[in-house]
């Protein structure tokens, strides 16, 4: 029984899957399925058991959660809905998994993603006010204001955020103020993109994507084919987004979402990831055409200017930009997008010279 959190957690999961035949995760969000995922492409049979009544609620609405089920069960992957575990207990034949509704599970490996809490004991003892984390204001200061919180420990407006993003966010504002560099600084949660990251499944959501926000709806699911999008637009601007599936609009769909730009008027184009009327589905296919304020690098909010900028500065190669800019750094999912661009401004200097 392994939890997912470590680097030494990932080693222990593959020295346990070496050999075995079957494993059990626990936790259908994010990570789990993309443990999953990792499991069965070991040719382990892989079963998901998640207390909620679709995958990746805090991403998802259920429609999506019910194509990303059908996609799985194409990778070997099943999945268990609406349970939850009471009991987990290991003998020589493996591990056994009880679940609420009477039955139980076995398998040689289960694996533990059914999220994380902060660590509070140590702020609770210095008297700070904890809730579900250290509780900060936007200036990311504690209850005392001589002692401030950020990150995965921090809870700010209710809210803990568990990505790297908006911790990257909350340091650039607690240097800004500690430093004085702008005293004023304040943190403002942004709507976060999150694309789960598992061999042969394209998905990214952000934002309200799951619906709440009164707005325009548009949806498209396509479950044979394992392919869903739901736009979610209001006054001409998305306001939340899932891609599930091949659709080539993504990098168009999460750069109109993160610059707030209007989208087109035929939205089809975005929906459907096909080149309908005025806008193109894909204008970042070559670095050329992808405007500098492009994020590049969700996690750590490296643009395209600023990957371009540090190559001009002298970073010439892949791993030079990434030490320059922390692009890449963190889920690791732009690296081809870094790579690309690298090489891209590699062969315009190179045609450069030859002219
Ligand atoms: C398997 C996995 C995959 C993930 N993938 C992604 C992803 O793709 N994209 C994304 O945005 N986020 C991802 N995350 C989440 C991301 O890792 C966290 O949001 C991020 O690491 C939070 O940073 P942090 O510095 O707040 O906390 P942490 O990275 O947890 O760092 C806290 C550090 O404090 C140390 N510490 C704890 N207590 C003490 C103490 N008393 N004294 C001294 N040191 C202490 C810990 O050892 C640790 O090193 C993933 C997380 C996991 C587990």
């Amino acid at each position: 029984v392994v939890p997912f959190r470590t680097l030494d957690d990932c080693r222990r999961i593959l020295a346990a899957a070496d050999g075995a035949r079957s494993a059990l995760v626990l936790g259908g969000g994010l990570l789990g399925l993309e443990a999953a995922r990792g499991l069965a492409t070991r040719g382990l049979a892989t079963t998901v058991v998640h207390p909620r009544e679709h995958l990746m609620e805090r991403q998802l609405d259920p429609a999506a959660g019910a194509v990303l089920a059908g996609t799985l069960a194409g990778f070997g992957v099943t999945v268990q809905l609406g349970v939850s575990a009471t009991g987990v207990a290991t003998d020589a034949n493996g591990v056994r998994l009880d679940l609420a509704d009477g039955r139980s599970l076995h398998a040689d490996l289960l694996v533990l993603s059914c999220g994380v809490r902060p660590d509070t004991a140590l702020a609770q003892a210095a008297g700070l006010t904890v809730r579900r984390g250290v509780v900060v204001d936007d200036r990311l200061r504690t209850s005392d204001r001589s002692i401030s919180a950020i990150g995965d420990c921090a809870e700010h407006d209710g809210v803990l955020t568990g990505l790297v993003a908006p911790a990257w966010a909350q340091a650039q504002v607690l240097a800004d103020v500690l430093t004085g560099t702008d005293p004023l600084a304040r943190y403002r949660p942004r709507p976060v993109v999150t694309r789960l990251k598992a061999a042969g499944i394209d998905l990214a959501s952000m934002g309200d994507a799951a619906g709440g926000e009164p707005g325009e709806e548009l949806t498209f699911a396509d479950p044979a084919r394992g392919t869903y999008a739901r736009l979610r637009i209001r006054d001409e601007r998305l306001i939340g987004a899932i891609l599930l599936g091949d659709n080539p609009a993504v990098g168009t769909v999460i750069q109109l979402f993160d610059r707030g730009h209007p989208v087109p008027t035929d939205r089809r184009a975005l929906l459907l990831g096909r080149a309908l009327g005025a806008v193109g589905a894909t204008p970042a296919a070559s670095p050329a055409l992808m405007p500098d304020a492009a994020t590049v690098c969700q996690c750590n909010t490296v643009s395209k200017g600023a990957l371009v900028r540090s190559w001009r500065s002298g970073a010439r190669t892949v791993d030079a930009v990434v030490a320059a800019t922390r692009a890449g750094t963190g889920c690791g999912g732009c690296r081809d997008a870094v790579s690309g661009i690298v090489a891209w401004l590699s062969q315009a200097e190179s045609v450069e010279v030859t002219r």
